[in-house]
């Protein structure tokens, strides 16, 4: 006996996804799907119990070998935009490659699950992002060395808080990214840091002025050898250990303007879309988990002497049905989730023509100092922002995040019943599956905390579908010019804008009282 999804391919469980469709190609999805599967079936299963034992003993142990056997299969690369040299994934590539590495091991999973999150922030930063960092990491896959990202939101005293606007608005941040000639002196800490310890790039959030944190977070890309940069802690963990979680310390770090990630002043935003395109790969981290534990427990009832007669016992077979139907709802969930993102909210900006256009610009002329500068000026990011404005709106983003946020909540609340139930069926009886089924369990807890709690993303449910709220997911549409003293924009000044931006037409003044066009 197999699980459904080893049985069925991708088109056929998602009619939605179509050969050579949209944004999301379903024979591409197919082909990086069997890559994962066959990674996570020679390299991952097989050392999943050693490494959580080593990291268990030591949280800074870190396995770089199976960093690059990963690279060897893409898994650096899969949400890297084509033109930067990497498979253009999304939202769905990303949950696709999710599942099949979490039925193995979730630890691992996560290491390059973190690397993607680390990721998401600069795809929003448009094609500027290309030739950069971008470029670094698919030419560092294909080399012995391969490099990985982390992405730094929760502070000390901030966790739920700084992933949600409207809380960010009264959060106890303590970090601040302080305006110096060139760009930003960044001081304070950030906790809880999946691959802070082994990144070599991060992409982090930080308020420019902290007693405005809504107002001015602001995204920024840091090269972890910056001087003043720290790896504080690495946090002893129940689940998910192989990767590390780290606290890191930044004192009075500099990073240039030109890695801004974005404009200054958005960061609010672009945390909301890059949960929006996070939170269903958790939830196929979750489904993932469980379909590790259900895979396991079946195998032991078929195969093992000890659980012999057990399959013919109707409890028995209840309990492998409802486990099979949690999964399998929990997966619709979480690629409902992400196949809306990628197609209705967000694809649309790497697949508008002006971004392929741009895309089929050589890379060597793309390089040069001049386009460079161009592509990172204000007034590209300026048009990036507008290009969103253009291919999503405010309710499309909101409700994908709830979407997500569903997927996640739930998904994580399935990875939690399942893992329990697998281990009630085995009881005492069983022999190396229990130690697996156990860890899969302390694995999956994880799930319903990072990436916001359960609690928090049920109530972006709420507003998002229960309450058909919008909030404020997208960055303001204008370029709000800050005064000499450089203020940045308030809330007052973004919702003016959001609302401007909801209007037929297409002209607006700011409220700062500058006119602008879009
Ligand atoms: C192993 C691990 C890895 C992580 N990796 C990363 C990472 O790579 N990058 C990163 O930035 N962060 C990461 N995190 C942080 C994670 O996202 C936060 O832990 C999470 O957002 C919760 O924040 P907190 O721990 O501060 O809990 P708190 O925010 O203090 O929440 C405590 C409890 O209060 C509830 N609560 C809080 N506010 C509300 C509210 N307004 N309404 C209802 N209930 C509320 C929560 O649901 C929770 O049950 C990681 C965390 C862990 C444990």
């Amino acid at each position: 006996m197999t699980s459904i999804a080893a049985e069925r391919s991708l088109h056929e469980q998602f009619p939605r996804l179509v050969p050579g469709g949209g944004s999301v190609d379903v024979r591409e999805l197919e082909r990086l799907r069997a890559r994962a599967r066959r990674f996570a079936e020679v390299h991952v299963r097989p050392r999943a119990l050693e490494i959580d034992r080593r990291t268990g003993e030591d949280p800074s142990w870190f396995d770089w070998e199976l960093v690059r056997a990963g690279a060897e299969q893409g898994m650096l690369s899969f949400l890297i935009p084509k033109p930067a040299g990497g498979a253009g994934g999304l939202a769905t590539q990303a949950a696709v490659v999710m599942e099949e590495l979490c039925a193995a091991c979730p630890g691992i999973a996560l290491i390059f699950g973190a690397h993607a999150l680390g990721i998401s922030p600069l795809l929003l930063g448009g094609p500027s992002q290309w030739d950069g960092v971008l470029a670094e990491l698919v030419a560092s896959e294909r080399s012995d060395k391969p490099l990985l990202m982390a992405c730094a939101i929760t502070e000390p005293d901030a966790g739920t808080d700084v992933e949600d606007p409207e809380l960010l608005a009264r959060a106890r941040i303590t970090s601040h990214a302080r305006r110096v000639p060139g760009g930003f002196r960044l001081s304070g800490t950030k906790r809880f840091i999946s691959n802070g310890s082994v990144a070599r790039w991060i992409t982090l959030l930080m308020a420019t002025d902290p007693r405005r944190p809504a107002e001015t977070w602001t995204c920024f890309l840091l090269d972890a050898r910056s001087e003043g940069f720290a790896v504080s802690r690495v946090e002893h963990k129940m689940g998910q250990r192989a990767c590390p979680a780290a606290e890191l310390t930044f004192d009075e770090v500099f990073v240039p303007d030109e890695r801004v990630v974005g404009r200054e002043g958005d960061g609010a935003a672009a945390t909301m879309i890059v949960l929006a395109c996070s939170r269903p790969p958790v939830g196929a981290i979750a489904t993932g988990i469980a379909r590790g534990a259900y895979e396991r427990v079946l195998g032991w009832l078929e195969e093992d002497r000890a659980a012999r007669g057990l399959l013919g016992r109707q409890h028995v077979q209840l309990a492998l049905a409802s486990m099979e139907e949690e999964i399998h709802l929990a997966r619709q969930l979480y690629m409902d989730a992400a196949t809306e993102l990628d197609h209705t909210a967000l694809g649309g900006v790497l697949s508008h023509p002006s971004v392929r256009a741009l895309g089929h610009v050589p890379a060597s002329i793309r390089g040069r100092a001049s386009v460079r500068r161009l592509l990172s000026s204000d007034r590209a990011r300026d048009a990036t922002v507008a290009l969103l404005h253009r291919t999503t709106s405010e309710r499309a983003v909101t409700r994908s995040l709830a979407l997500s946020s569903m997927a996640k909540a739930r998904g994580g609340d399935v990875a939690m019943r399942v893992t329990g139930a697998a281990l009630e069926l085995v009881g005492l009886r069983a022999g190396p599956v229990r130690a697996e089924l156990e860890k899969l369990w302390r694995d999956a807890k994880l799930t319903q905390i990072y990436e916001g709690t359960n609690q928090l993303n049920r109530l972006e449910v709420y507003r998002g579908l229960c309450h058909r709220e919008t909030i404020g997911c997208l960055p303001p549409l204008h370029p709000i010019h800050l005064d000499t003293d450089r203020r940045a924009p308030t809330n007052g000044d973004v919702r003016a804008h959001l609302d401007a931006a909801d209007t037929p037409t297409h002209t607006h003044t700011s409220a700062n009282g500058d006119g602008g066009r879009s």
